[in-house]
């Protein structure tokens, strides 16, 4: 959606410039903050940022070299959304690059482990392979699809429900999976899960992403909370 924006006036947007602190160093480039960023902001629309200016964060007030900010979100999917390196706070509405699919919701009578008071939720995800886009590490070549459709299981309860919302909003910024290497075949180009955890097995734990486990719910809440997706999303 923001995807149409200058680079460099989404950076404007969310970062103030400042007079660079006495002895600090840019958390992006390491050099010290009086001294200008390594960045050249030239050839991807920065002309306007010097590579001296220093920006604040407007909400969590982190400092950085404003042209470093600038090629990080370069390197990013441009979404017009930027994240502080620092604190993760994330400024504007954060997407990511899962490719498309179906996500589908099914109810289930049967209670979970450590949930016998209610049924299960399940979410069914399913991706077919495809051609990476441009917001993928490969351009142009194939990514692959291991294990779909995929099975989640939520307990059907209040806070089950909460988090079912919230994973169809994720889902939605497209930021439940990406492209890349699987962590756990090393197959490089594939379809993997993307920092939110979801619980693949209903009655067994032999992966250890089954029932039972008390912090699960309160854990996707947090994961779901540092992609940007919150409860206020539900209110709007
Ligand atoms: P990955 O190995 O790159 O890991 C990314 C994240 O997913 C990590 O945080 C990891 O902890 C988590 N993860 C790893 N295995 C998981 C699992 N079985 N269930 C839930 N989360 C898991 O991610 P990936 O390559 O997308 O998935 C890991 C493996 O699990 C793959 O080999 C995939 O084929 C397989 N898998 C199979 C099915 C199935 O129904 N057959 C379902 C889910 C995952
Ligand atoms: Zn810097
Ligand atoms: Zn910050």
């Amino acid at each position: 959606a923001g995807g149409a924006q200058k680079p460099e006036v989404v950076i404007q947007r969310y970062m103030e410039e400042v007079a660079p602190p006495a002895d600090e160093d840019c958390i992006i480039c390491m050099e010290r903050l009086m001294s200008p960023s390594g960045y050249e902001g030239g050839s991807e629309g920065g002309q306007s940022i010097q590579p001296s200016a220093v920006g604040k964060l407007t909400k969590c007030g982190h400092t950085l070299h404003m042209l470093c900010m600038l090629a990080m979100y370069n390197n990013g999917n441009k979404d017009g959304s930027i994240q502080c390196p620092s604190c993760k706070t994330i400024y504007g509405q954060k997407t990511g690059t899962q490719p498309k699919g179906k996500m589908e919701i099914y109810s289930v009578s049967q209670s979970l482990p450590g949930h016998s008071d209610c049924g299960t939720i399940q979410i069914v995800y399913n991706i077919l392979p495809g051609i990476q886009g441009p917001e993928h590490p490969n351009p142009g070549q194939q990514y692959t699809c291991r294990g779909f459709p995929r099975f989640c299981f939520l307990p059907d309860n209040e806070k089950g429900r909460k988090v079912l919302e919230l994973l169809k909003i994720a889902w939605t910024r497209r930021l439940i999976f990406t492209v890349g290497t699987s962590s756990t075949t090393g197959e490089p180009d594939t379809v993997v899960w993307n920092e939110i955890h979801h619980k693949t097995e209903m009655m067994s734990n032999v992966s250890g992403h089954g029932y039972p486990d008390p912090n699960y719910l309160d854990n996707v809440l947090t994961e779901l909370a540092s992609q940007g997706v919150t409860e206020e999303c539900l209110k709007q």
